[in-house]
């Protein structure tokens, strides 16, 4: 048995744990990650990296098939080739994946390919795929394994017609139809980039409005949108079952109507990864929902152990799993810091982009009087020139103090737009100081500007409104 000492070791080296394996190692302690499978978590192997790479060639494919609105004749129609998009996304990924165990070289952590579970209140065991165990000694234990697709038990993924998010990157052809169950993040984005790529797709969602977490304006123009690329949306409405049809499934729908498809994608939400890691034995808390309690300072209610990202269950993204881990390295090494979630943006790969930060309008309504401007992309010459003039900006914020309290995009660029509005809100701007702003032009975040200006009456470029 061999036993190793480390400043810090962390279970998980998604996207939470790599970062805060290297930012510890910055910071002058000695790390260990302990990985189970490949580096860079669900972000890197199977999630945001290669559903984007995946988005962009579906886009491309778009592009091409629409040529003549930009004046280019193609001598034949294009025709998207399945393997080699996802021989191209397998690519990325793995230099991804390849640049992190390149970090952790330069930084001196130590990546164990192995198991890890907590064997004590400061020591982490290392099992590898052989079984051999390595003892770690841990002054600090950060937990970071993530979350899964879950499962709706009635109809349980088979990896064969019903699939998840996983599957459905490494299926070898697209089905011709696709029944989608969940209209969140994940259904929404392969709503799009599969209706793209001439699948035709129908979306099921329980709750009444498409990303029933944004705002509802947001929901009712994705709608529009998604309806436009002959989606068939059902909101407000379950799949009661499923069974073998004609060409793979048949569902049943609460609505009173049936929908076959050759495959199903189940994306209705996570798990979370807390099994088989010793949590109980040490006495880690959980909450109810199943997710690792913590405090702002990401400790658990064992002093030495800490948790960060999807595991607690509290934002599940990516970027905030970030913060989390920046947050639990700052406090095991003696710090005395607390997470910020003032203005994490939402960035979701639709088409067209969907992107938030802050309230909705329903939210904010609750506690202020709202005053709310808006500025439709298609009056944006730069929208016009792209030809992408689906969508709008929305501004909400406080009427009597003009704070910012929410801002809402949907079009193209949304998701690099909203980082603006994102560092407004965080610094607690007003509506009139977003719209003081210079914007450059032609450029699409003009519409937040104009949107900010629109929440006063004063955005030039809208008609004058009737009293
Ligand atoms: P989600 O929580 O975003 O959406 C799940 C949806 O399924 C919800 O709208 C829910 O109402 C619906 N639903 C649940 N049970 C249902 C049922 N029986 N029938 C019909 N609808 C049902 O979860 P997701 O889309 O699976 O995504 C998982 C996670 O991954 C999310 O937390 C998300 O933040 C993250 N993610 C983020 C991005 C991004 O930021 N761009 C992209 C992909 C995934």
């Amino acid at each position: 048995m061999v036993i190793e000492h480390f400043n810090v070791v962390i279970i998980g080296g998604g996207p939470g744990g790599y970062t805060a394996g290297i930012r510890a190692a910055m910071k002058g302690a000695t790390v260990a990650v302990v990985e189970v499978d490949k580096l860079g978590g669900v972000c890197l192997n199977r999630g945001c990296i290669p559903s984007k790479t995946l988005i962009a060639s579906a886009d491309q494919y778009q592009k091409m098939k629409h040529a003549d609105l930009f004046g280019i004749k193609l001598a034949v129609p294009p025709v998207y080739d399945w393997p080699a998009m996802r021989a191209r996304k397998d690519k990325v990924v793995g230099m991804l994946v390849g640049g992190i165990g390149q970090l952790f070289k330069s930084h001196g952590v130590t990546h164990f390919n192995a198991h890890g579970r907590i064997t004590g209140p400061n020591q982490v065991t290392a099992i590898d795929e052989d079984g051999n165990e390595t003892k770690i000694k841990a002054d600090n234990i950060i937990i970071a394994t993530g979350s899964r697709s879950r499962n709706i038990p009635t109809f349980p993924v088979d990896g064969d017609r019903i699939l998840n998010s996983t599957h459905l990157l490494e299926v070898d052809h697209l089905p011709k139809s696709l029944l989608i169950i969940g209209a969140g993040v994940i259904g929404c984005e392969w709503a799009c980039m599969a209706s793209m790529l001439d699948v035709e797709v129908t979306v099921v969602e329980m709750l009444e409005q498409v990303l029933p977490l944004e705002d509802a304006d947001t929901g009712k123009l994705l709608e529009r949108e998604l309806k436009k690329m002959k989606v068939d949306v059902h909101t407000g409405t379950r799949v009661d079952s499923i069974s073998p049809g004609e060409h793979g499934v048949r569902a049943k729908l609460s609505n009173g109507k049936e929908v076959e498809a050759h495959q199903v994608l189940v994306a209705v939400g996570r798990a979370y990864n807390t099994e088989d890691l010793g949590l109980e034995e040490v006495g880690v808390e959980l909450k109810k929902d199943g997710s690792i309690k913590t405090g702002d300072d990401m400790r658990t209610n064992v002093k030495s152990v800490f948790a960060i990202g999807d595991v607690r269950g509290e934002i599940l993204l990516a970027y905030t799993a970030v913060h989390d881990g920046s947050v639990a390295v700052d406090n095991a090494l003696g710090g005395k810091v607390k997470k910020n979630y003032l203005g994490v943006p939402s960035v979701i790969f639709t088409h067209p982009e969907v992107a938030s930060v802050g309230l909705t309008e329903k939210k904010a309504a609750e506690n202020a009087d709202l005053a709310i401007g808006r500025f439709p992309l298609r009056v944006l010459g730069k929208a016009h020139a792209e030809n992408e003039i689906a969508g709008e900006i929305k501004v909400i914020a406080d009427k009597k103090t003009d704070k910012l309290l929410g801002v809402h995009a949907v079009g193209v660029h949304a998701t690099e737009i909203i980082h603006t509005a994102a560092l407004a809100i965080n610094r607690e701007l007003t509506a009139l100081q977003l719209g003081s702003l210079i914007f450059g032009h032609p450029v699409i975040s003009e519409a937040l500007m104009e949107a900010a200006h629109d929440v006063h009456g004063m955005s030039v470029h809208l008609a004058k409104k009737r009293k």
